[in-house]
């Protein structure tokens, strides 16, 4: 059953939120092992904006020490007795959870969960995914939170052939909304504050490129799009309202963004024209996860990554908070 006794429990770990790129490795103690567990020796871990979010305690007080990571892939090497979906020896993913969270958080005995920035983790199997051999474990790991992110409202929302969907934002998020979107087989519109990632966007398989810049800009397009995923950060600069005129009847305005500060004003003439719905996503489910990774095999989507080792985290942390990544940054364990 298990092989795991020669298995390192060790993280990068931050200890203080002022200084969120001051990772020490430290030995962590995983949860109690469960019937239904499943322990995996991590290879990679993607670097998240929530892992950002939660270093710097943006969102809450963190549980410190915390070694985040919620974009997860290794190899099983100890499955519980209750455990059917995997077996030791397998590829296997592990993504963002959000019953007890991935990292920063505490299970209901005490225990406390650490992310990926590891050299292993302990997680429910309903948590645990299997890898498309077809798929490197680089390029998945990205897609267990950025992916699914962009994935799953897509798909929810119905987009698909003969619909036309708008995406916010060509950024971590955004790079993988545009491809998804095209290899659902929709007409593709990307938004962005300025021309610099045009070509970027049309290697991703933009159809059209809209830059925000000008004022206006939204008269070209009133009434068009079913569908429009914001990834970006629209509390400054994209202004919220010209975009919901660009909606047809019905159309539906989806945030998966999560920035600090609150969204604009906008006037409900906007949304009482086109009948337009704001809402919003969180993640996805395993049926998602299973279903988007046989979309990436099948299409070929393509993560655009830059390696880095492990020991690099805070550095990598850093330019993901600067937004200077292009598009998703993921680690390499060397400890
Ligand atoms: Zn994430």
């Amino acid at each position: 059953m298990s092989n795991s006794s020669d298995l390192k429990w060790l993280g990068y770990a931050i200890h203080d939120t002022k200084q969120y790129t001051d990772f020490k490795v430290i030995e962590f103690e995983p949860k109690r092992f469960e019937e239904y567990d499943i322990d995996v020796k991590i290879e990679y871990c993607g670097v998240c904006g929530s892992d950002v979010h939660s270093v710097t305690g943006g969102w809450n007080d963190p549980i410190l020490p915390l070694i985040p990571g919620h974009e997860i892939i290794g190899t099983v090497v100890r499955v519980g007795p209750k455990v059917t979906t995997l077996k030791v020896g397998d590829r296997a993913g592990v993504g963002c959870r959000k019953w007890v969270d991935t990292y920063n958080a505490k299970y209901p005995n005490g225990d406390i969960a650490h992310g990926g920035y590891a050299t292993a983790i302990r997680a429910h199997e309903r948590y645990v995914f299997p890898i498309p051999e077809a798929l490197s474990s680089e390029q998945a790991a990205p897609m267990l939170c950025g992916g699914l992110t962009v994935y799953s409202p897509l798909v929810r929302n119905g987009a698909g052939p003969g619909k036309k969907v708008g995406v916010v934002g060509v950024g971590g998020l955004g790079h993988f909304a545009i491809q998804f979107a095209k290899a659902l087989g929709a007409e593709v519109y990307v938004f962005s504050h300025s021309d610099n990632k045009k070509a970027d966007a049309q290697e991703m398989g933009a159809d059209h490129f809209i830059s925000t810049g000008a004022q206006g800009f939204e008269a070209e397009y009133e009434g068009l799009l079913d569908l429009i995923i914001c990834t970006a950060d629209i509390s400054c600069g994209i202004p919220m309202s010209s975009l919901i005129k660009i909606l047809g009847v019905h159309g539906r305005f989806i945030m998966v963004a999560i920035p600090d500060d609150h969204l604009p004003t906008i006037q409900s003439f906007d949304l009482v024209k086109n009948g337009a719905l704001i809402g919003g996503s969180h993640i996805g489910s395993k049926k998602d996860v299973l279903a988007m990774l046989d979309l990436v095999v099948e299409k070929g989507v393509k993560a655009w990554i830059e390696l880095l080792p492990m020991s690099k985290c805070g550095e990598a942390i850093q330019s993901v908070k600067d937004n200077h990544v292009r598009y998703r940054k993921v680690l390499k364990v060397d400890i």
